[in-house]
């Protein structure tokens, strides 16, 4: 069989932005020479044009064969490259085509090697994808997403969703969680797991982001007017959103528009953004934290977490991710997990919040261990501004909510 595989780096944009394009020029020279360095002879590489680069392998056996190869090229870059005496690591992702089952003409390999090459970004990048059928009915579906997804910022077609998070020692709500959701104008309701991948893949996460922040202060600026009780609302960001230099700008800006203490404000960050570029993660939060806003740590204990660099990251709180409250009861080893956690936010001088807490059991558990406050369907579902309003309006004294949640 013969291979056709293509090849585009992983947020290459990002390397030209800061670094500049002559830097991004001998980078690109670095990987050519890297990939080259893992083909046999008769083997063909080529500069497809900007990141993307297209292999030709030969006598291919089986899908084994190649996928030792894609692999190979995937680890050529594992060595940082070295510039102006500044390591730096870039990844890629590889979709991959054979001959015959996947087309027999130059254009349809090419199509399905380049739909693979996205199948393989939206499941995490750093990795290499074989042709499937099923990649290019995704695909279709990601272009229409993708396309969708431009007018749905300029039409005005998200929403914010808000969950009420319960403070254990007062009994009394104090934040909630701005959660987005997309009123498709064809496909009803979207959850945010059907378009936040895609979004990230394409680049317009950052404006759907800037929108979830001005929506979000709009609205708390909205419930402060007809006088309800303040609360802090938080609001997730991606990576890329992160990575903006001017974020904490954009956010002071924003703030000001909507005549907002930055207290009110709460921003939520997973692992895997902040440990895609550490320092420049920390000295973004840094700022944001240094205006007054409030951080937190979203989903702890799900991804690449570094204990060494959490004690360095400018935080408020953790919060523990529902994997590990879900199972939690008195019998269950997740409470040793959950245990510590608090225990590492109690030494780290950071607040707790449990996600997804559906029993008043776990409730119980997590109250005796001395975790700050949870966030849950048992305490309430994400619910839509006016009634997340309703909510607020009946439960504000501690005992309502408690009986609340009992009853549940
Ligand atoms: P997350 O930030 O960890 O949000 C919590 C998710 O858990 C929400 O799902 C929420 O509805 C769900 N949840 C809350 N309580 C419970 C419970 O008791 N049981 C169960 N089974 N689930 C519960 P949702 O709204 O689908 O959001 C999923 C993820 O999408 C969020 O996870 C967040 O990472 C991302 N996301 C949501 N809104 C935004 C946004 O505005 N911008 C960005 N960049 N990402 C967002
Ligand atoms: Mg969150
Ligand atoms: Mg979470």
């Amino acid at each position: 069989m013969l291979a056709v595989c293509f090849v585009d780096l992983d947020h290459f944009k990002a390397i030209n932005d800061t670094l500049g394009h002559a830097v991004g020029d001998q980078l690109l020279q670095q990987v050519a020479r890297r990939i080259s360095g893992c083909l046999k002879e008769g083997d063909i590489v080529a500069r497809w044009g900007g990141d993307e680069f297209t292999l030709m392998l030969q006598n291919i056996q089986s899908t084994e064969d190649v996928a030792k190869v894609a692999q190979r090229v995937l680890n050529s870059l594992r060595e940082p490259f070295v510039f102006n005496h500044q390591a730096f690591r870039i990844t890629m992702s590889i979709g991959i085509a054979l001959t015959p089952s996947h087309g027999q003409d130059v254009e349809t390999l090419l199509k399905n090697a380049d739909a693979a090459m996205y199948d393989a970004k939206h499941q995490g990048r750093n990795n290499y994808k074989l042709h499937s059928s099923v990649t290019i009915g995704k695909a279709l579906d990601q272009l229409i997403l993708t396309n969708d997804l431009h007018k749905a910022v300029d039409q005005n077609e998200f929403v914010l969703h808000y969950q009420p998070q319960l403070d254990l020692q007062t009994g009394r709500v104090t934040a909630a969680e701005a959660l987005i959701r997309w009123q498709h104008p064809h496909k009803g309701l979207l959850m945010p797991g059907e378009f936040i991948a895609t979004a990230e893949v394409t680049g317009q996460i950052s404006a759907i982001d800037e929108w979830v922040i001005r929506a979000a202060c709009a609205q708390i600026r909205s419930w402060q007017n007809r006088g309800n009780p303040l609360l802090r609302i938080a609001v997730n960001l991606s990576a890329q959103t992160i990575q903006q230099k001017n974020l904490p700008k954009k956010i002071a800006q924003i703030l000001l528009e909507h005549r907002l203490d930055s207290s009110q404000l709460e921003i939520e960050i997973t692992e895997r953004v902040v440990m895609q570029d550490i320092p420049a993660a920390i000295s973004t939060l840094q700022e944001l934290k240094d205006m007054g806003i409030y951080i937190s740590m979203d989903d702890f204990g799900t991804g690449h977490s570094s204990l060494a660099a959490l004690k360095q990251f400018p935080l408020h709180s953790l919060k523990i991710a529902r994997e590990f409250i879900q199972d939690l009861s008195p019998e269950s080893r997740e409470i040793a997990v959950v245990q510590a956690v608090i225990a590492l936010g109690h030494g780290l001088n950071l607040e707790t919040v449990a996600e997804g807490v559906e029993k008043v059991e776990q409730l119980e558990i997590l109250r005796a261990l001395g975790c700050s406050s949870v966030q849950g369907y048992l305490l309430s579902k994400p619910l839509a501004a006016k009634q997340f309003q309703q909510f607020i309006q009946t439960h504000n004294n501690p005992e309502e909510l408690c009986k609340a949640v009992t009853e549940h």
